[in-house]
């Protein structure tokens, strides 16, 4: 479920008409659904019920404090790939006994910090970064908590960048090399076995690559429990979500299968899949989702500036660009794009058009040959689906000000980050 939608041809976010929005705040500007964002946690949490759970959102895919404090306080854990995560999450009042600390490349001030504070698990990539924790935790006359991430070496078919359960890319330790590197990891005294980890890529839309992956990993995470005891077993995130007709499909319940032209995982088929491997299990279940729970949460809001025709070709361009949003440029993926404001007389008239951004590089777009009803400058369009990986892989480039960000609660709306000045560009700089 998302909540925008259109009433008598204005586009809101809950209560919020995203015009006026864009008026107070200009643009561009990311708008978040903080009901969005908590229907999607309860529904996930409660279709788990029958298991000793805890999700761990994965900040990376939206890392606001506004957001990260909504999922504090709805009881979530949290999966961080830096120690600069696990600032902000503390920051926004998350229990660091509910933060687990992946990511292959971790470095020691911010082994020392996750230490210091007291994360759930060290979620350990490679036997290099086992031995270096443990240095690292001896040194420090303490013991860390550490799960091994285990590739399982399944074929997530999704894209290639986004692949992460294949042996063909750099992340976790294999299958076949699990018992020896844990019982490596027992003989260290400053390392503490608690659990199992495994993710196997992003915006994953069928059941049968986590099936294979669970069953796989299942034997060892039963080995596992006898031998050491381990209490968790993190089964990832990677839960795809629709990007195409999302307004549509919105009006309905996104993650039903009643109707849709397009296959999308809902969480009832998701956790159906899995259950049954789990419950036998027996042990705490982790998951690790970001895009499923904050994806259709957002937007990007973007004002047309100027249209151009060359050639046969048209485009409009607008104010947003890859700097702001990149998944277009770095995946190709695919945004639906909607006017905020509906013009009747306009809606009938439709012509294929590029919506490009002002960057000075042709891989900044947004849609390419986009049937759209006729656009004219100073219109306002809405980049569906950017609650994900959006902002938090926003970046100055052409010395543009990351945007600002904001958030709705029924009929009202707080600017949760503030656009960058110019001023902003240069701080920190030196001549
Ligand atoms: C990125 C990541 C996630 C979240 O992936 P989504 O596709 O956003 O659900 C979970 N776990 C790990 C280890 C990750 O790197």
């Amino acid at each position: 479920m998302h909540s925008f939608r259109y009433r008598e041809g204005k586009l809101y976010c809950e209560d919020v008409d995203l015009a006026r929005v864009a008026e107070e705040f200009g643009t561009p500007l990311y708008i978040y659904s903080a009901g969005t964002i908590f229907d999607h946690y309860t529904r996930l949490d409660a279709a788990l019920a029958s298991l000793d759970r805890l999700i761990c959102y994965a900040v990376k895919a939206n890392s606001n404090r506004a957001i990260l404090k909504l999922f504090a306080e709805a009881g979530a854990g949290f999966d961080i790939v830096s120690g600069g995560e696990l600032f902000r999450a503390i920051k926004a009042g998350a229990d660091p006994q509910k933060c687990t600390f992946a990511g292959v490349g971790k470095a020691r001030d911010e082994i020392e910090y996750a230490l210091e504070r007291g994360v759930y698990s060290f979620n350990v990539e490679s036997e290099a970064e086992l031995e270096y924790i443990g240095r690292i935790a001896a040194a420090k006359k303490s013991c860390a908590p550490i799960a091994l991430r285990i590739n399982p070496d399944v074929d997530p078919r999704t894209h290639e960048y986004i692949a992460t359960g294949s042996h063909e890319n750099k992340f976790g330790i294999a299958l076949s090399d699990a018992v020896t590197v844990y019982e490596h990891a027992a003989q260290m005294r400053s390392i503490d076995i608690v659990g199992v980890q495994m993710h196997i890529g992003s915006q994953i839309t069928e059941t049968k690559p986590f099936i294979d992956a669970v069953n796989k990993v299942a034997p060892l995470v039963r080995d596992l429990k006898s031998k050491y005891g381990i209490t968790f077993f993190s089964i990832g995130g990677g839960l795809g979500i629709v990007y195409e007709s999302s307004l549509e499909s919105g009006a309905k319940e996104w993650w039903s299968d009643a109707g849709s032209a397009k296959h999308q995982l809902s969480i009832k088929e998701y956790v159906d899949a899995i259950l049954p491997a789990l419950c036998d299990l027996n042990i705490r279940v982790l998951l690790e989702p970001g895009r499923l729970l904050v994806g259709n949460a957002g937007v990007l809001l973007t004002r047309v500036r100027y249209i151009k025709r060359s050639g046969h070709k048209k485009f409009a361009i607008v104010d947003a660009g890859m700097n702001d949003l990149i998944r277009p440029a770095l995946y190709r993926s695919y945004h639906e794009i909607v006017p905020v404001e509906e013009k009747i007389e306009r809606k009938r008239k439709t012509e294929k058009i590029d919506i490009v951004g002002p960057v000075c590089e042709s891989g900044d777009f947004f849609a390419l040959d986009r049937e759209m009803p006729e656009l004219r400058e100073g219109d306002l369009l809405a980049i569906m689906s950017a609650g994900a990986y959006g902002f938090v892989m926003a970046s100055n480039y052409n010395s543009r000000p990351l945007p600002a960000e904001a958030l709705v609660r029924r009929d009202k709306v707080a600017l949760i980050r503030k656009r960058q000045s110019w001023e902003d560009l240069v701080r920190g700089e030196t001549e």
